[in-house]
């Protein structure tokens, strides 16, 4: 597979990048987005009480799933032949008959969701207010994309081949829904999976692909592989055999895979710098809660993440929304993912590099409105911080820090604080609080970002409802949106149909 057998054939409208088109609205007809726990209900607080405890004690160390260690060049051979041979079955299985194994595999991943909310708090540090959601969205990955799959089936004129082959390098920040939405999508188009997931979330992507096997999914069209050394990566990314990969990390991973092979098909969400800005229309209440909430929420380490909030005018000159959101970040309880009250847990790992100078140096102009404070030993438990005085141009302006800092800029209109938001390389999500209507249009006309909310916090986009998905520096490769009705047209090629004689 080449790149310009990536699929360009998708329609203008639904390109990511062009949002003055009206998208053509296209509800899957049965498709219903699963709920979250609420846990305004008794019986939901007792259940999340008995996994809290099961996490604390999963957290000293019970290992649980394993994974299939390929330690050499040929073991990579082997597993990628084997996924290969074993794609033909399921790909002439047709849509129908994998939608049904699929639409399982999100009623396993429903009845396992206290086993997958445990492993991504024992091994990740995710709170249930962040992983319980986190399990819903895997369960409408399975069921919407088991029902996208069939529309490629049924395109007049054109028939669609699916990859031979599709590898999955997930990352640790959302480690059941990043890699379940990526397997599911080349599941549900018809490509068997190699996935490597990342180091950190290993077990919790292990939970997630048990819940697959079990639905049906064969072991060999699904592959769960560990590599013993960074040359073996190289190896299976680059393998000839490969007609997808899917990576959702750094723009420089991917600047890195495709040094690997020039013509490396890769479908990539890339890094964030997320900016969420407040104009004096705003309901200034809501704004502090949803900036808190996307900036701090599973400690910043999202690619969706606020890291910017840009006040407008008199929000920027008065006091009182700095004074909401200092109220609103302080009263956020910091610790450990199994004790009730946390609200922010740990960091993957100590904060270090342009992180830790993130949460404890300041630039020219800058001073803190909430200053960060490191509470254990190793550094990676963080009470979360803001800076004031972030000036255009500046490091914490323009860099990508994934932890619990956030940065408060000012300007003095709109079409000001849009110019900070584009003058920014990547464009995966921005926010806007403003209740002027004519504020929207102009917002939305001139941001450049990939998913655009409007008085709502930048992180947890819903499946079918709000796909997901950059632009400029946020996407490297075809950059159809996940979660949307083109996603899984990136997982295989179109060719016409033979005219009928
Ligand atoms: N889809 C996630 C969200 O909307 C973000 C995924 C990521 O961080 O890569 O919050």
């Amino acid at each position: 597979a080449s790149l310009a057998a990536m699929p360009t054939e998708v329609p203008a409208a639904h390109r990511v990048q062009d949002r003055t088109v009206e998208p053509a609205a296209s509800p899957v007809v049965g498709f219903e987005n699963t709920p979250d726990s609420d846990p305004a209900i008794a019986a939901n607080r007792d259940w999340a009480g008995s996994i809290l405890s099961r996490m604390e004690r999963s957290a000293l160390g019970v290992e649980t799933a394993e994974t299939h260690v390929l330690a050499d060049e040929a073991a990579v051979d082997a597993a990628v032949a084997a996924a290969v041979a074993a794609g033909e079955a399921w790909r002439a299985l047709g849509a129908a008959g994998r939608a049904v194994i699929l639409h399982r595999a999100g009623d396993i991943l429903e009845r396992r969701r206290g086993d997958l909310i445990e492993v991504m708090g024992s091994e990740c540090g995710k709170v249930v207010e962040q992983s319980d959601p986190e399990v819903s969205e895997a369960i409408d990955f399975a069921h919407y994309y088991a029902e996208q799959g069939r529309r490629l089936d049924d395109v007049d004129g054109a028939t669609f081949t699916p990859a031979r082959l599709t590898i999955v390098t997930p990352p640790w920040n959302f480690p059941v829904a990043i890699p379940a939405g990526s397997t599911l999508a080349a599941l549900a188009a018809g490509s068997p999976v190699i996935i490597k997931p990342a180091r950190q979330a290993r077990r919790s992507g292990a939970v997630m692909v048990e819940a697959l096997w079990e639905a049906g999914v064969p072991r060999e069209v699904l592959t769960y592989v560990q590599l013993d050394g960074r040359a073996l990566g190289e190896r299976l990314v680059a393998h000839p055999s490969v007609e997808r990969v899917v990576l959702t990390g750094s723009y420089e991973t991917a600047q890195l895979f495709r040094s690997f092979r020039a013509d490396l098909p890769l479908l990539a969400e890339t890094s964030g710098k997320n900016a969420v800005i407040v104009t004096p229309s705003a309901d200034l209440d809501l704004a502090a809660k949803d900036v808190a909430f996307s900036a701090f929420g599973h400690a910043g380490q999202k690619c969706s993440a606020a890291s910017l909030v840009i006040l407008v005018g008199s929000v920027g000159s008065s006091d009182r929304f700095r004074g909401q959101l200092v109220d609103a970040v302080t009263s956020l309880e910091v610790g450990l993912p199994w004790q009730a009250a946390t609200r922010v847990g740990p960091l993957i790992g100590p904060a270090d590099g342009k992180l830790l100078r993130a949460l404890t140096t300041l630039e020219p102009g800058q001073h803190w409105l909430v200053e960060p404070q490191k509470l254990d030993a190793d550094g990676a438990l963080w009470r979360p911080g803001i800076r004031d005085g972030v000036r255009a141009g500046s490091e914490f302006h323009l860099t990508e820090y994934f932890g619990p800092v956030l940065g408060v800029m000012t300007a003095a209109t709109l079409d000001e604080a849009i110019d900070l938001v584009n003058a920014i390389d990547y464009g995966l999500t921005s926010g806007l609080h403003s209740l002027d209507d004519g504020e929207i249009q102009t917002w939305m006309r001139r941001v450049e970002a990939g998913n655009a909310y409007i008085n709502r916090g930048t992180t947890g986009a819903i499946v079918q409802r709000q796909p997901f998905g950059g632009w400029k520096k946020s996407v490297v490769g075809a950059g159809t949106k996940a979660g949307g009705p083109n996603y899984l047209t990136g997982f295989g090629t179109w060719a016409d149909a033979a005219p009928a004689a």
